[in-house]
């Protein structure tokens, strides 16, 4: 197959799977497309000509005006708990053009999101608006520079359109790329509205499409739940280890191949506490900072129930050998953060003792509403923050066993304060930050405020004068910071 000039080439293999997981239908215009932001590096990596994405014509593509050569634009079916509640979903207002083969050989879902109404619109417009749609961009490319699996932006176009929700807004369409948006509710869409040959051809593929060396083994699909596990595992430490709240971890939102997705609702944490919510629907604290890792083992096991038809022919035989491989889930995760949090304090071996002064720093993080991200990297430039936390005689004293710790340790106090400066970001994707680049954009055009966010949350890790300008936390305020989803 040939790339064309504009460097597409793209393969359908989605659209080889039955009939059943998929809805053919072409994008619905828009009245005049404007490119509002476009990733040059994402582009070039995918084997795009930038220039040509930029001009007129690679905009109108960006719109769903015109497709691709390669296309066949679909919407996917998919199912999913909701808050716990099982209902049919699918792509309502996104379509995937196809996927795009890099010049690595790479294989990603090129999707334009807010491309207007599907089969699976339900009461939805299809579209979306310019605010939500630049702060997926905002939050993915953080995540992105923090080293977390996350889908990607490539763009983000307005409409000449507008969006009708609260009040009217400016209408925009983001092109997200993904190494694949199977999800868990996928899964859920065929073990209960397809056949059991549905099911069967769902999994092979994903075996194929993400799990390869999984083909040989004597169970594929012990396997694949396996491996999904492990990524999930590693996935969500990651999360809890940057202070990343997703607030919607419904299974139509969870990836298979394990990328952060829907960037909705998500917000990073201030202040330490584990009960912390930012979603405005979120009001049982379902979805709360502290309760995510557990929220991922439920969506595992929904996972879990889908494949089992496939497991073993016995069904006593198959929930046997599925809870086995998610009762794995917890320990993973577990190991995972152990790790994470020995790195974000410098420590290089593994002793009994460490969990205690995890612990201990935590709870008195929690106890004096200290700030998660800077209290770390505060201790990764061995000098005290202006936080209440380091006035006190119990931090003086967790202080003083960590040194200890810290000097049992064959390396350096040099080469422990490296590693903790690799493993504690300066800067996240403060809320107040992202609120006032959407801000500038959105009300007066001005997306420079958004392009400076995004140039320093590129490299979260560095430590200039920008980096300590948006490492300061949010000003004390009386309402709690909200988000919300779908608009
Ligand atoms: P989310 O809460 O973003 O995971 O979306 C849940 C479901 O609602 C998915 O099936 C979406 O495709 C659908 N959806 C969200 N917004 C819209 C919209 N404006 N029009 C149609 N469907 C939508
Ligand atoms: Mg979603
Ligand atoms: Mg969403």
């Amino acid at each position: 197959k040939k790339t064309t000039e504009r460097g597409w080439n793209l393969d359908n293999s989605y659209a080889r799977l039955p009939k059943t997981f998929f809805s053919s239908i072409e994008p619905t215009p828009v009245e005049s497309p404007a490119l509002i932001i476009c990733n040059e590096s994402l582009a070039r990596s995918l084997g795009l000509n930038v220039q040509d994405l930029q001009s007129q014509d690679g905009v109108a593509l960006l719109a769903g005006n015109k497709t691709p050569e390669g296309a066949m634009p679909l919407a996917q079916a998919y199912a999913g708990h909701q808050f716990g509640h099982f209902t049919m979903l699918g792509d309502g207002r996104a379509l995937l053009l196809g996927e795009q083969i890099t010049p690595e050989g790479e294989r990603f879902d090129i999707q334009l999101k807010g491309s207007g109404i599907t089969p699976y619109s339900r009461g939805g417009d299809g579209r979306a608006a310019l605010g939500p749609m630049l702060r997926e961009y905002i939050v993915s490319e953080a995540m992105y520079g923090l080293g977390i699996a996350t889908t990607r932006s490539l763009a983000v176009v307005t409409t000449g359109e507008s969006v009708l929700r609260e009040k009217k807004l400016p209408g925009a369409i983001l092109t997200r790329v993904a190494s694949s948006h199977l999800r868990v509710g996928t899964f859920q869409y065929a073990a209960n509205w397809g056949t059991p040959d549905d099911l069967r051809r769902l999994a092979d593929y994903t075996i194929q499409r993400h799990f390869p060396e999984g083909a040989q083994e004597e169970n594929p699909y012990l396997y694949l739940l396996q491996e999904v596990s492990k990524r999930q595992a590693l996935q969500i430490a990651k999360w809890q280890l940057v202070g990343f709240i997703h607030g919607v971890m419904n299974t139509d939102n969870m990836t298979i191949c394990a990328e952060t997705i829907d960037y909705g609702p998500c917000a990073f944490m201030n202040h330490y506490d584990p009960a912390t919510v930012f979603s405005s629907i979120d009001r049982q604290g379902r979805y709360a900072y502290g309760n995510q890792p557990h929220m991922a083992a439920w969506n595992l096991a929904r996972f879990a129930e889908t494949l089992l038809p496939l497991l073993d022919e016995e069904e006593e035989q198959a929930v046997k050998v599925a809870q086995e491989a998610i009762s794995e889930f917890a320990d993973l995760y577990h190991c995972n953060w152990n790790a994470g949090m020995r790195a974000k304090l410098g420590l290089f071996q593994e002793e009994p003792e460490d969990k205690e002064l995890i612990k201990g720093l935590l709870s008195m993080m929690e106890k004096y509403s200290a700030d998660y991200t800077n209290t770390f990297r505060a201790l990764s430039f061995d000098k005290p923050a202006e936080s209440a936390l380091f006035k006190t005689t119990e931090f003086e004293s967790w202080h003083k066993s960590w040194q200890a710790r810290l000097e049992r340790q064959e390396e350096s106090k040099a080469s422990s304060l490296e590693l903790m400066q690799k493993s504690n970001p300066a800067v996240i994707p403060r809320n107040h930050r992202v609120e006032e680049a959407l801000e500038a954009a959105v009300e007066r055009g001005d997306y420079s405020v958004m392009e400076k966010l995004l140039a320093v949350l590129s490299n979260p890790y560095g430590h200039s004068p920008e980096h300590s300008e948006y490492a300061t936390g949010p000003e004390p305020s009386k309402e709690p910071y909200r988000t919300f989803c779908g608009t």
